[in-house]
């Protein structure tokens, strides 16, 4: 049975920043699961403090290399039917990316190659604690053995949620798809766009290979059955906006297939680390998308998760239970601004979408 310090399951941003973070540290650390695919991947907008995470791996300068660009304005239809425009200059924070995802999750997993982290494409999928270690089962049959683990899995937590307990806010769902211009005489708007409508609400943004990233953000039942397989259901959604629609006229988006559906709900595991164990990224908390924060939480999870590891490996007691209490306070404190932003929606009080996001029954 191979033996690690650290195991970590989960190639996505949290278990790269959590490999890279170990390797750092030079404990001997093994990743598990298949390398990042190439291919559309939903998810573009990297926050102000996206980048800052990335600064603390040290890799700050794959945003430069890389084919993304810098991501300075949004205008967002919310609470009114004009458009607020929200410029990066104004924030104390800053401004952020927008990604071309696929080619910076193969340049990152690069660089965690680069520092001699063992990869392994196996798929883990149970945890035991044995004494003072941990074994991890993997889908090949075979085990792997570790001082401590680090479930990286996203919204699976495949290893966590068997030792937590896991907590769903809503079932928030993503139709989203990336769309190429028939025409290209018009040059497309480079802010992002945000649109409420009565069934939830729209996210539009220019990739760097200036496609048109769509989302529509709405619950489950809210949607039309079978919409992953209707293309004239799914323009017809699209003519219900205003803003969104402007767009894709103007700029000749032309909506060519229906789109994919993808699960963006809240939810999170409590506790997120106990003895020997951590879960970062969305296995520990997967945060709805408005917030854009998803993958500035899973690169500054994945490095605390780590560090937490470490720390408790070196004597540290508390140090696992200060990053899960760290992790519940990240929950309250997002949960509440949930609540506050839906809350400023009031035009479509008594919708089911809307009722529902301030805690009413339908
Ligand atoms: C529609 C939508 C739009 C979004 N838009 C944004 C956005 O604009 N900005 C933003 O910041 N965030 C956005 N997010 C959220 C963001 O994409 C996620 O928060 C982020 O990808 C989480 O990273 P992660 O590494 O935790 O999980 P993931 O990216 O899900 O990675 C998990 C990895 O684990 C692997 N894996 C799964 N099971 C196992 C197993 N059993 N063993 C080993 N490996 C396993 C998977 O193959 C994958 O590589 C969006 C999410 C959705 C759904």
């Amino acid at each position: 049975m191979a033996r690690a310090g650290l195991v970590i399951a989960g190639t996505g941003l949290a278990g790269m920043a959590a490999a890279i973070t170990a390797a750092q540290a030079g404990v001997e650390v093994r990743l598990l699961g298949p390398p990042p695919a190439a291919g559309d991947r939903v998810g573009d907008t990297l926050s102000a403090a996206g980048s800052a995470a990335l600064a603390a791996l040290g890799m700050e300068d794959l945003l430069v290399e890389g084919p993304h660009r810098p991501h300075l304005v949004t205008h967002a239809a919310w609470g009114l039917p004009v458009l607020a425009q929200r410029h990066a200059a104004a924030q104390p924070e800053g401004g952020g990316h927008i990604l071309q995802r696929a080619a910076f999750e193969a340049a990152l997993f690069w660089r965690v190659r680069a520092l001699g982290v063992a990869v392994q494409p196996a798929r883990a999928v149970a945890m035991a604690r044995e004494g003072a270690r941990w074994r991890v089962a993997l889908d090949t049959g075979g085990e792997m053995e570790a001082d401590g683990v680090i479930d990286a899995t996203g919204r699976a937590a495949a290893l966590a949620r068997g030792h937590s307990r896991h907590f769903r806010a809503d079932r928030l769902v993503a139709a989203w798809q990336f769309i190429a211009r028939s025409d290209h005489e018009v040059e497309p708007s480079r802010a992002s766009l945000i649109e409420a409508v009565e069934g939830g609400w729209w996210y539009g943004c220019l990739l760097p290979d200036e496609r048109l990233s769509l989302a529509f953000f709405s619950d489950p039942d809210l949607l039309p059955r079978g919409l992953s397989r209707d293309l004239a259901r799914w323009r017809a959604l699209t003519d219900e906006t205003v803003f969104i629609r402007r767009w894709l006229e103007s700029a000749s988006f032309d909506l060519v297939a229906p789109p994919r559906l993808a699960s963006a709900a809240t939810t999170w595991l409590a506790p997120a680390a106990g003895p020997g164990w951590a879960a970062a990224g969305d296995a520990a908390c997967a945060f709805d998308p408005l917030s854009s924060h998803g993958m500035a939480t899973a690169l500054w999870t994945g490095r605390r998760a780590a560090l937490a590891l470490i720390a408790a490996g070196n004597g540290e007691k508390q140090a696992l239970a200060a990053y899960a209490g760290e992790m519940a306070g990240a929950v309250t404190d997002f949960l509440l601004q949930r609540e506050r932003v839906y809350g400023a929606e009031r035009r479509w009080r008594e919708a089911p979408f809307w009722k529902r996001r301030r805690g009413a029954a339908d």
